[in-house]
């Protein structure tokens, strides 16, 4: 089944409803399924065929879903690009996945013109153009079918090159249809979409899991706490997704509230991307009364594991169950199956699970055992409460210091339950007597004192001493991705230059 063809589905049954509200105007799915077609008519008039990689790099708007949902629907490749990316890396990844098209907007293109002018086949297509549009547009064929490729989704890699994400019709399907009988979407639900579209949780999750299930999408451009806690009680929202940083911020600007807001209808807070704190997970819990639902996916598998859709069955740290049709294995550095209980590296199988990097099978190959994709995450399973999945951190940043394993995950709860903590992050850096040495960065909250050594002491008294920082820094602030995720890489260069 072509994805494309499964939400033109949907769009027919609700074509009188609103599908998405975005900068004031409001699409109705018949409007949508229009606006989708007239796209792949322009698609196929500029001579896009089944298989052609189409890159996509638009800031947040609604043109962004009609030119993504086009593509598919022709039976071409999406390939969404992070807005901030730089003319470089826009040249590398217009040459790596051989793209035919690439849509962007005028100001962009002006920045990496010069960049990409060598690219002749490359044909360029700007959001400002104003597509000749067809009164009954019909155009989409659903040429690519299950196990074709729909998307190529470039995973934001901390080292080497980026990889491709290969990824069909059928992974998004079948995720998607796990989530909605997990999360319970129905057409009911209206949701708060503040994430970026170029990203799986924006796009694959919370986009088209509203899209697919026939309910209604508010999106705004850029995430604002104020400005989300007033549309979520004005609007009758009933779902909300973020990252971490987001449920920070929205955390700190509920206590500057005049009135607080009464989320009435609301019914789910999603959490994923990076690890939720259980102070975050409690704060936010004491000031709402929701327990936010916490789920665990990543580019090449989407989503794996959720929490329960019961509040009581959701735990604070922990990512939950394996999603249905999804397979979880922890394992050894040898891939055996671990102890019960113990820490090892999670493995995924299932239908959610990519086909590949994009020209690279190599690192295809090496990325899988028998169908089992390699995650990359450190995580245990606790037999005392039916195997829930616990993550622990990366296995690329596991730190490992005289021998003994130290997961900074551990390391960076403790730091963050002092009173004046705001934000860690713990990294190994080489040590000539222990390998590696544990060091920590901090951003502490505003008007707090405090000295590196009385952190240290702090984590002494909770902590076995080869698990606590050798040295502390303090930073203003910890660099984080675009999906809130700690950047080690970056923060290791910048505590080097202090060293
Ligand atoms: P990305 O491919 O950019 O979505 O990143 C995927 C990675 O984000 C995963 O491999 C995990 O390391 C991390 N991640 C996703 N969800 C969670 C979560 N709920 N808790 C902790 N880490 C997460």
């Amino acid at each position: 089944m072509n994805l494309a063809r499964l939400i033109s589905e949907t769009a027919a049954k609700y074509a009188d409803k609103p599908a998405i509200v975005f900068a004031g105007k409001t699409w109705t799915y018949r409007d949508f399924d229009r606006q989708v077609q007239n796209y792949a008519t322009n698609l196929d008039r500029l001579g896009i065929k089944k298989g052609d990689r189409v890159a996509v790099q638009l800031p947040k708007c609604v043109e962004f879903l009609f030119f993504h949902f086009a593509i598919l629907s022709i039976g071409a490749i999406s390939l969404p690009l992070n807005p901030d990316y730089r003319p470089e890396e826009i040249v590398y990844f217009l040459t790596d996945s051989g793209s035919s098209l690439f849509v962007t907007t005028s100001d962009r293109l002006s920045k990496v013109r010069s960049a990409i002018q060598h690219l002749s086949e490359l044909k360029i297509l700007l959001k400002e153009e104003e597509l000749p549009t067809t009164e009954e547009a019909v155009l989409p064929k659903y040429s690519a079918g299950g196990d074709d490729i729909a998307m190529i989704c470039y995973t934001s890699g901390t080292t080497g090159r980026c990889k491709g994400a290969a990824i069909s019709h059928h992974n998004l399907i079948a995720n998607m249809r796990a989530l909605h009988q997990a999360w319970e979407w129905s057409d009911r639900d209206i949701l708060l979409h503040v994430l970026p579209l170029f990203h799986v949780h924006g796009l694959n999750v919370a986009a088209l899991g509203s899209l697919y299930a026939g309910s209604t999408m508010l999106m705004f451009e850029k995430f604002e706490p104020r400005q989300v806690w007033e549309t979520l009680a004005s609007k009758n929202c009933t779902l909300f997704m973020g990252v971490p940083t987001i449920y920070q911020r929205l955390i700190n600007e509920w206590a500057k509230l005049e009135t607080q807001s009464e989320l009435r209808k609301m019914r789910l807070f999603v959490c994923g991307s990076a690890p939720l704190s259980d102070q975050q997970f409690y704060q936010f819990e004491n000031i709402t009364g929701f327990r936010i639902l916490e789920r665990y996916g990543m580019t090449e598998t989407g989503m794996n594991a959720s929490n329960h859709i019961t509040p009581e069955h959701r735990k604070a740290k922990s990512v939950g169950f394996p999603l249905e049709g999804v397979e979880i294995r922890i394992v050894d550095r040898d891939g055996n199956d671990v102890a019960i209980a113990e820490v090892g590296e999670v493995w995924i199988r299932g239908a959610n699970v990519f086909q590949g990097y994009w020209g690279m099978p190599d690192k295809t190959a090496e990325s899988f055992t028998d169908r089992w994709f390699h995650t990359g995450d450190l995580g245990f399973q606790d037999p005392d409460d039916g195997n829930r999945l616990y993550l622990v951190g990366r296995a690329k940043e596991l730190i490992i210091t005289g021998g003994f394993n130290v997961y900074p995950k551990e390391i960076e709860n403790v730091l963050e339950s002092h009173e004046a903590v705001k934000e860690s992050a713990v990294v190994g850096l080489p040590d000539s007597d222990f390998g590696e040495k544990v060091v920590a960065a901090i951003a502490l909250k505003e008007a707090i004192n405090i000295t590196p050594e009385e952190l240290i002491t702090y984590c002494k008294s909770r902590l076995a001493a080869y698990k606590c920082p050798k040295q502390i820094f303090f930073v203003t602030e910890i660099p984080r991705n675009a999906m809130g995720k700690i950047q080690k890489n970056i923060l290791v260069q910048q505590i080097s230059t202090l060293l």
